[in-house]
């Protein structure tokens, strides 16, 4: 299949619900504009150098999310201008950071927690029984606004495993939204890889992160 099939295959498949974000590690811009040109509406970039080449390619008709790690000296305004949703906020510390970047330019950035639901002490977000409270601590911010939850799952395991910690993100996504904290609107529940997703849409995801099942192997 060409590139075009793939994504074309991958919408079809998709619930109607259920959003695609184009996940642009490692591929070019030519090809990430391919993927654009079949469909995709949502694309999500790892780092700011190659966030800022395809969107000079691909422009402003698909939407950019941030899902990389986000170092504090990257929270500058002229990198978050270049995205639509920061999807990678695991601290209240980064929060701050793009709180006050965003502050001047009156801008509000809408944010996804990101939950270490796979419980691994070296990866990326908050742990679970800490999420309502981070979430909490980041809607007191002005410039930016709790959209959701996004998680990983965990690294490298059978395709059931994954399950548990969806499904346990789901219910923190669900029992956050049901307390109506003012600044935080639980709408995105992003989850789910090339590995992953079709689980992940079982559990109630309704963002799925794609990139090797759209473009190949990197
Ligand atoms: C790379 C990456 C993905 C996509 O992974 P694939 O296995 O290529 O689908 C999704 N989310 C994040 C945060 C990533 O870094």
């Amino acid at each position: 299949m060409t590139l075009k099939e793939r994504v074309r295959s991958i919408l079809l498949q998709l619930p109607s619900n259920v959003e695609l974000l184009a996940v642009g590690k490692g591929r070019t811009p030519e090809e990430i504009l391919e993927a654009v040109n079949a469909g995709v509406a949502a694309v999500g970039e790892n780092y700011i150098k190659d966030a800022r080449d395809a969107r000079s390619v691909v422009g402003t008709r698909v939407e950019w999310h941030y899902i990389g790690r986000l170092r504090s000296h990257d929270v500058r305004a002229s990198n978050l201008s270049l995205f639509d949703m920061i999807e990678s906020v695991d601290t209240l510390e980064l929060a701050a950071r793009i709180d006050e970047k965003c502050t001047p330019t009156g801008r509000v950035m809408p944010i996804l927690v990101e939950v270490n639901s796979g419980r691994e002490p070296q990866k990326a977000g908050v742990w679970p029984e800490q999420t309502e409270a981070l979430v909490r601590q980041i809607a007191a911010l002005k410039c930016v606004r709790v959209a959701g939850l996004m998680t990983m799952g965990p690294l490298m395991v059978a395709r059931e495993a994954y399950r548990p910690c969806f499904a346990e993100t789901r219910r923190l996504f669900l029992d956050i939204g049901r307390m109506a904290i003012p600044g935080v609107s639980m709408e995105k529940l992003s989850m789910g890889t090339s590995d992953s997703y079709e689980v992940a849409i079982e559990e109630g995801a309704n963002v799925v992160r794609l990139g090797t099942v759209l473009f190949g192997p990197r």
